[in-house]
């Protein structure tokens, strides 16, 4: 890329979450391979962040390429409206097999944050479909879904977009998020405001929506399981349908194939997205229970009302299904409790720094909270000249590297971040 190519990058494009008049730096990547991303000026940078949780098998993969290559040869769209394919029917059965019990019909859509839609007109759908007028969700603070107008709506409404969009966004429910932590105690008392907002509101609530055991975006925060049971017991109590947002927990990352399984629950609704592909391609899927696609289809409508142009897109599908299989190979299991020890021994001891406020680890997941918001371009720029590709947000510096990461690689991303607090702190 040349200099000119990054000043119009500057000057006409946005990136996620920036400003067109002070744009941060961005750095040219020209290609990517295993688990490095090549800049443009010949370095190499350890991927910490998997693309945001999606390339888990690294880059630049030659069984996911192969199969993009073969499924290109036949055809890399057809419409899904009265037509259907290979790639889609292997991937959905695949799907269905792997998720949690009752889970068994999927609707294959193009993001997280459309997934996350579908999952809540689902839910709209069904008790409009039942003659109930239920339309208001109930979820937890400190989540995040998307960026759409649904999903925003039931994002924090604190540390999210709620005051720029007031007036517009449906109005919904915040319990307040779970204070028992993973590994320790469970309080029994931390279920009482969600059940309580549950019990007042029940006649109105359509589905309760949530990311299960790890909040991601909204905070980084990794809650008990016992949380999620309770709250699966409650919704069960009250009828009330579950959503389970694992768009960032699915396939392995929290050391579980689905972070549901940690609490051994199944919701009624399910998002997946991100890994789905491998980090390939756009994809989501969501998928819900014979009996709220039943209801759904006899309701008023005769049909689920939505069909975007590129659902189940052949490519995407036949990534997603090498991807799988990758996964399966792969096994996984052993991949992502390896990355867990070394997350929980090499960051553990950074606790004990006074600009760090919490550590804390799961599956290959590993947080570094700070006690102030960070300097993003600083902290950015001191990663790249350790060799690492580390994003923070916020007061949180975190790491999530593709499950193929080598330990010596691994320590290169723990050991930049041990840098960073001696030398900016
Ligand atoms: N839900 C969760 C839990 C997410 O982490 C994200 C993405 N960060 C989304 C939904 C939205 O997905 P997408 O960015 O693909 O629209």
């Amino acid at each position: 890329m040349t200099p000119a190519d990054l000043e119009f990058d500057q000057r006409h494009i946005w990136h996620p979450y920036t400003s067109m008049t002070h744009p941060l730096p961005c750095y040219p990547v020209e290609s990517a391979q295993g688990v490095e991303l090549q800049l443009a000026d010949g370095r190499q940078l350890i991927d910490g962040m998997s693309s945001w949780w999606a390339a888990i098998h690294g880059y630049n993969h030659p069984v996911l390429n192969q199969a993009a290559i073969e499924q290109i040869g036949k055809m890399s769209h057809v419409m899904f409206g009265g037509i259907t394919h290979p790639s889609a029917v292997a991937l959905s059965r695949r799907l269905v097999e792997m998720t949690p019990t009752g889970l068994e019909c999927v609707f294959l859509a193009d993001s997280g944050s459309v997934a996350v839609e579908v999952a809540l007109k689902m839910a709209m759908q069904y008790w409009q479909a039942r003659g109930e007028k239920r339309q208001t969700l109930l979820t937890l603070r400190n989540g995040y879904h998307g960026d759409t107008f649904g999903a925003m709506s039931v994002c924090d409404p604190q540390n999210s977009m709620h005051s720029l969009y007031q007036g517009y966004l449906p109005q919904h429910l915040f319990a307040d998020a779970p204070q028992s932590r993973f590994g320790e105690a469970w309080n029994e008392q931390d279920i009482a405001p969600f059940a309580a907002l549950l019990e007042q509101h029940q006649a109105s609530i359509a589905a309760v929506i949530l990311e299960p055991v790890v909040q991601g975006a909204g905070g980084m925060r990794i809650y008990h399981p016992t949380y999620l049971k309770r709250v699966r017991e409650l919704c069960d109590h009250y009828g009330v349908l579950l959503i389970a947002d694992e768009i960032a927990t699915g396939f392995g990352r929290t050391g579980k194939l689905f972070a549901c399984d940690h609490a051994g629950i199944s919701p009624d609704i399910m998002c997946l997205g991100k890994a789905l592909t491998g980090g390939y391609m756009t994809l989501s899927a969501t998928l819900t229970t014979r009996h709220v696609a039943e209801v759904i289809s006899d309701g008023e409508a005769g049909c689920f009302m939505h069909g975007p142009t590129f659902m189940g897109n052949p490519l995407a599908c036949a990534v997603a299904n090498a991807s799988l299989s990758l996964l399966a190979e792969n096994n996984w299991q052993e991949q992502v409790a390896g990355i867990e020890r070394q997350l929980q021994n090499e960051l553990t001891p950074l606790a004990a720094h006074s600009a760090v406020a919490d550590v804390r680890v799961l599956g290959a997941i590993g947080v570094v909270e700070m006690r102030e918001p960070v300097n993003m371009a600083e902290l950015q720029k001191h990663f790249v000249n350790q060799g690492v590709w580390i994003r923070p947000f916020g007061k949180l510096i975190y790491l999530m590297p593709p499950y193929v990461i080598s330990p010596a690689q691994l320590s290169q991303l723990t050991g930049a971040i041990a840098s960073a607090l001696e030398s900016l702190y």
